[in-house]
């Protein structure tokens, strides 16, 4: 098991197999996206047309049942009413005036007459399938392709009207598998008037909730047209063309190989790069690539140095800088961060040890990786070094990040630990984190050092509120001591300093110094002559 998922693991480190999982998930991933796109226009497409036949298609129903209704009234509203020539006439007069009455008819007890010869099958007898109180409807159901069949009849008094299949049929362009119908019988029966019967009902429940008039199924797009009778549905059903993959989309093919190919030669080069960097890093150390700077820290009012943050650098064989934003991440991931804390430690006593000695008061402040403070070792290397280098606990401060107390409850016992022998623990980058005012009072911490994203935010004026203000009243409220970090206008110092904050640092007073430009600049009194510092990278 565990052999399989070092097998595993090995894998995701070779830049070529990351690189081809890049190159063929970011081409599936595009594939797949333009497809769901293409598709779903097909499908918007479809069922616009189907409005649109649908709507339509009722236009042309509304004007054929308008007819057929005038052509009754009319003829209930003329005097004859025995089977003779005139009546003859008076029924083919209708039908000419009326372009979809395709047969007009009269019968009493003893007669029928019609503007036709009758048609066989085309019962008279049958109970109508609709009635309302003006009129009667007979459904055509017989399937037989004949264009002359009536498809519907209408009946009021002695007169019946009807018309014919082909009548519908120009009117409206069904397409081949669609079904006009009648739906009768609260739902439960449906008629194809046009076209084949359909299985019914198409959804469940029918008829379906909601307002929309078109249905949409993976088979079929049902139109539900609105009628003015309850007594009756008209439903246009029509196949679902299939959905096909649309000819343009198989442009996108190669382009989208293309870009997954770019996709994965980008993703070689950047693990290789990290790749290179990692095993580079692996012996910086060894090669004496590292150095140590220090960046001082001011009193804010009298401008005199107290002490410095203790700033690796890594400059690569090449001469490159590279930054400790990218190196100490990497270095915490593969565990070098303890050796690198050990080597900075080390450095800062060879170097400042002496320094330190004759200054009492100065302090120097190293930073702490998230696993520095989950275990106590870092006690013990300092309480040797310090011991070695006969210097004060409390000149050595300690900074740990809000996202380095991964485990508070721990990380309180070794950092109580540091205190209780004289060390300084400092809160790094105060703000960035979720830090609660609840939760700082349970951390055994002596100093907030706030961001230096707030002190930017404090802008060339510095008359801005935001939130450095609040976290300074937060310090203050807690009995913390504040540094702010980052300050590189003399305003932000100013409204600082106003704002009761008494440290700093920044680019204003000095970059990273290298040690022998800090103890220069302690040596020839502390205080600022004025000019900035250079930083000595
Ligand atoms: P940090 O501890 O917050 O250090 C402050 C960073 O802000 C430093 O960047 C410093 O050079 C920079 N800085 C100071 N004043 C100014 C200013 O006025 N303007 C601007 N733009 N920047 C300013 P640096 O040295 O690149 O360090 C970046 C981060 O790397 C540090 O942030 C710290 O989290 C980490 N780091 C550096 N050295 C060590 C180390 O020895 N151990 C550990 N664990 N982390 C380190
Ligand atoms: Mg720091
Ligand atoms: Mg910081």
């Amino acid at each position: 098991m565990t052999a399989t998922r070092e097998t595993l693991r090995s894998w995701f480190y070779r830049p070529w197999f990351l690189a081809m999982l890049a190159a063929v998930l970011s081409s599936v991933l595009l594939l797949a996206l333009s497809l769901f796109v293409a598709v779903h226009q097909i499908e918007q497409n479809e069922s616009l047309e189907m409005n649109a036949q649908g709507e339509r298609f009722l236009a042309r129903l509304e004007q054929l049942f308008g007819q057929l209704r005038e052509g009754l009234d009319d003829l209930e509203a003329q005097p004859l009413r025995t089977c003779d020539k005139d009546m003859i006439a008076t029924l083919q007069q209708v039908t000419f005036n009326y372009r979809f009455v395709y047969e007009a008819v009269y019968m009493d007890a003893s007669k029928i007459c019609s503007n036709r010869p009758r048609q066989e099958g085309t019962s008279l007898a049958r109970p109508p399938d609709i009635k309302d109180p003006t009129y009667s409807y007979w459904l055509n159901t017989t399937t037989e392709p004949d264009e002359n069949r009536a498809a519907l009849m209408l009946g009021r008094g002695n007169f019946r009207v009807a018309t014919s299949r082909g009548h519908l049929t120009d009117m409206v362009d069904l397409s081949p598998g669609s079904s006009l119908l009648v739906i009768l019988d609260h739902g439960t029966r449906a008629i194809p008037v046009l076209g084949s019967a359909q299985t019914w009902p198409p959804t469940k429940p029918w008829p379906p909730k909601g307002s929309d008039v078109l249905q949409v199924t993976p088979t079929r797009l049902i139109y539900l047209m609105p009628t003015k009778s309850p007594e009756y549905q008209l439903v246009l059903i029509t196949p679902r063309t299939g959905v096909s993959v649309p000819g343009a989309w198989w442009w996108l093919v190669p382009a989208s190989l293309a870009l997954g190919v770019v996709a994965g030669f980008m993703v070689f080069l950047l693990v290789r790069q990290r790749q290179s960097l990692d095993a580079e890093l692996a012996g910086a150390i060894r090669r004496g690539e590292l150095q140590v700077l220090y960046q001082p820290i001011f009193d804010l009012d009298s401008r005199n140095c107290v002490g410095a943050e203790a700033l690796l650098r890594w400059r690569r064989p090449d001469g490159t800088l590279t930054s400790p934003d990218l190196f100490i991440p990497m270095a915490e991931n593969t565990g070098q961060i303890r050796q690198m804390t050990d080597f900075v430690l080390q450095r800062l006593l060879e170097q400042l040890g002496h320094l330190l000695r004759a200054n009492p008061q100065l302090y120097i402040s190293v930073n702490l990786a998230a696993c520095d403070v989950m275990v106590p070792r870092i006690g013990q290397v300092m309480a040797r070094l310090l011991i070695l280098h006969r210097v004060a606990a409390k000149q050595i401060a300690f900074e740990v990040t809000e996202r380095g107390l991964i485990d508070v409850v721990v990380a309180r016992e070794n950092l109580q630990a540091l205190r209780d022998v004289g060390h300084q623990v400092l809160i790094d980058d105060f703000g960035t984190g979720y830090c609660s005012l609840a939760y700082l009072q349970t951390l055994p911490v002596d100093c907030l050092k706030i961001d230096k994203a707030f002190i930017d935010a404090l802008g060339h004026d510095a008359a801005s509120s935001g939130v450095a203000p609040h976290i300074i009243h937060m310090a203050q409220a807690l009995q913390l001591k504040v540094i702010a970090e980052g300050i590189e206008h003399e305003a932000q110092a100013a409204f600082l300093s106003s704002e009761g904050v008494k440290y700093g640092q920044g680019w204003l007073f000095a970059h990273a110094l290298s040690a022998v430009q800090f103890i220069e600049l302690i040596t020839r009194g502390r205080r600022l002559a004025g000019r900035r510092l250079d930083d000595e990278a």
